[in-house]
Formats: structure tokens, C-alpha cells, sequence
């Protein structure tokens, strides 16, 4: 029965859509496909050069007829047909050959929480007119709190905060749906771009967006380290124009993306004060679980913890929480209809 179901559902496919990485995953093998965001065009014909890994190899580095678009850079669908291409692009890829044989795919897809109805119709169009027979769009709170194996149906409340590239999500769930949310253009990017600015500030050397979200990885912290780390990095000197390097430490980039993460902290706490005391109850017991690339940021979670007084805990494997999510929603159908709100 179990087997006929899933050999049914097999061509079905799970995706995130995120400002940073897309993620796509199928129930007999998993996550099949986990590539940059990024589609890289030819103005001069407008024909699409490539997509994902590739083109994001290209940022920062292209001659004036190419551009490299990120159509998803500020959570929202900024860019409306690279997205629909980008979409497209992914499918084909995952389902290359297979397709003609097989029969047309049941799509899940994760869409941000203050998407426009205009910005769903055009990812649902982009699903169909790549081969999908039904696409069912998803809350990526809601996706990353199946995926984090959280209790969303029960009546008891989920604090989930997802810190994208473009976006953190705050979101509290309960019975199934989400109670009280807030979305923030404001989550990795805007920590590239503090460290862009410190640098560019305290040294006088600019550095690049791909340079900076190095630095964040390999040395960034929100709270102080108890064995500070040092690199160097490079860029161009602003008085001589020419390449320069400095050596940067993990005090001076956790001092570079304070006040992004601060604000960060500020939207968790109001979320909070909006939500039903009952709500709140719930969240002090199971803490706030955070997830998504950010939530891998040194001492994250104590610091979310010291200011909420709240426990934090960090989802496993937060890169791919929510495409684990929609993966979760293929194979259950009760649940998906649940949570989408259809029958
Ligand atoms: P999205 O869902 O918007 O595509 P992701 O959840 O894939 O975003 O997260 C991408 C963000 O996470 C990027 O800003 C990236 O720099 C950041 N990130 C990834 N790994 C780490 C890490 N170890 N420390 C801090 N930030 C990280
Ligand atoms: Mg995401």
C-alpha cells in the first residue's frame, strides 16, 4: 500500500524558493538539487546563459551584455520572469529525460510569508508551465517547522525564525496554521553588506559582496569568542585604487553586524508581544527554534537567548529545513491539505 502510494507520488517534487539557495527535493531520493539563486542573462538577446552555481560564479565579474540576477534578492519575486525561467530551469534539470514517460509531477513549493497574491500566481504559473499538474504553494515557516519535525498541527505553539539571505521570517504556529508573523528584509545580506561598509570604513579598502560573506562564515560571531579568530582580506584600496589586504578579527565583525542582528532580535520580541499569552506560554516551554543559513552564525542562539530569556535551539541541518519541509508534505497528503488550506 505504503509502496504504491510512494511509487504513485515519485515524480513529485518539494522546493524552496530562497533569496540565497533553492533546493529542490523528491521522495525516492531526497534533496536532488541545491543551487544559488541566481540566473545569468545576455541583455543584448535576452536568452538565458545559466542558472544557479554557475552564474552565481559570475556576480560582481560580468561584461556589460551579461547580467547576473538575482530575482529573489530582496525575498519578494523582484525580478518576475528570470524567477519564472529560474523555476523552470531547476525542474527541467531534476527531471531531465525522465519526463516525457513519466506523468506530470505534483509540485510543493515554499513562498515567502508577505508574498502578493500577484507574486503566488506568477510562481504557480512558472510551476505549471514548466510541467507541474498541481502546484501547492507553502509557507516556508510553516515548511521549515514540518522539516524541523516540529508539532504544527497540535494546539500548542511553534516560534520559528528562519534567517534567509534577503529574509528573516519570524513566524508562531499553531493548529496548523500561522498565528502571528513577521517578515524582515533584513537577515545574511545585510551582514555582507555591515561588513562591506566596516571595512570600507575602518580601513578604507572595498571589498566585495562574495568577500564579505566569507569573512561572515569563517570568522563572524555575535557574541565575543572565547579564542578570537583573525583572516585576511582583500579588495581595492580607496586612496590608491590599487589592490590592498588587511587582516580583520572576529571582534571587529561581530562589532560590523551588531546592529543587523539587534534589529533582528527586536522583530523576535514584538513578534512575541503580539502573540496570544496562551501562545507565549507554549513558546517559553519549547524555546525558539531557529533556522535557515543565518541560524549557522557563531553564538547565535545564546545571544537570541540572552535578550529573549528565552531558550533558543537550533534547527538540524538548517540549510535545508525547508525543502525537507515540503519532502515531508509530498508524502502526506492530510497534512499538506491542512496546512494549504485546501481540501
Ligand atoms: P535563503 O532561504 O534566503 O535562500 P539560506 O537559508 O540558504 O537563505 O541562507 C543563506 C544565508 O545564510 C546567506 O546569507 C549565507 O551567507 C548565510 N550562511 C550560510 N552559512 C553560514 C554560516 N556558517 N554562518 C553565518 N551565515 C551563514
Ligand atoms: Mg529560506
Amino acid at each position: 500500500m505504503l509502496n504504491k502510494l510512494l511509487g504513485k507520488f515519485s515524480q513529485d517534487l518539494g522546493i524552496d524558493l530562497g533569496t540565497k539557495n533553492t533546493l529542490v527535493y523528491t521522495i525516492d531520493k531526497g534533496i536532488v538539487l541545491s543551487e544559488p539563486s541566481v540566473v545569468a542573462v545576455n541583455t543584448r538577446t535576452d536568452e538565458i546563459l545559466t542558472v544557479g552555481e554557475e552564474a552565481r560564479k559570475m556576480v560582481g565579474k560580468t561584461p556589460s551584455h551579461i547580467q547576473a540576477i538575482k530575482p529573489l534578492v530582496d525575498g519578494v519575486i523582484s525580478d518576475f520572469e528570470a524567477s519564472e525561467k529560474m523555476i523552470k530551469y531547476f525542474i527541467n534539470k531534476v527531471h531531465v529525460n525522465k519526463f516525457t514517460l513519466a506523468p506530470r509531477p505534483r509540485v510543493v513549493i515554499g513562498i515567502p510569508l508577505d508574498i502578493t497574491e500577484v507574486e503566488k500566481k506568477a510562481v504557480e504559473d512558472a510551476a505549471k508551465s514548466a510541467g507541474a499538474r498541481e502546484v501547492f504553494l507553502i509557507e516556508e515557516s510553516m515548511a521549515a517547522a514540518i522539516g524541523a519535525k516540529m508539532p504544527v498541527s497540535e494546539p500548542t505553539a511553534t516560534m520559528i525564525v528562519d534567517i534567509g539571505g534577503g529574509t528573516t521570517e519570524i513566524a508562531v504556529i499553531s493548529l496548523g496554521g500561522v498565528v502571528t508573523w513577521k517578515a524582515l528584509k533584513l537577515a545574511g545580506n545585510a551582514m555582507d553588506n555591515d561588513i562591506v561598509e566596516y571595512i570600507r570604513e575602518e580601513f578604507n579598502i572595498l571589498i566585495g559582496e562574495q568577500t564579505a560573506e566569507e569573512v561572515k562564515i569563517k570568522i563572524g560571531s555575535s557574541t565575543a569568542l572565547k579564542e578570537p579568530m583573525e583572516m585576511e582580506v582583500r579588495g581595492r584600496d580607496l586612496f590608491s585604487g590599487l589592490p590592498n589586504a588587511v587582516t580583520v578579527n572576529s571582534g571587529q565583525i561581530q562589532e560590523a553586524i551588531d546592529k543587523t542582528i539587534k534589529q533582528i532580535i527586536d522583530n523576535i520580541k514584538s513578534t512575541i508581544e503580539s502573540t496570544p499569552p496562551e501562545l507565549v506560554a507554549d513558546i517559553y516551554k519549547q524555546g525558539i527554534y531557529i533556522t535557515g543559513g543565518g541560524a549557522l552564525l557563531r553564538g547565535l542562539d545564546k545571544k537570541i537567548a540572552g535578550i529573549t530569556k528565552i531558550p533558543v535551539r537550533i534547527a538540524d541541518d538548517p540549510l535545508t529545513c525547508v525543502v525537507r519541509g515540503t519532502g515531508i508534505l509530498l508524502a502526506d497528503i492530510e497534512l499538506l491539505k491542512k496546512v494549504t488550506g485546501r481540501d
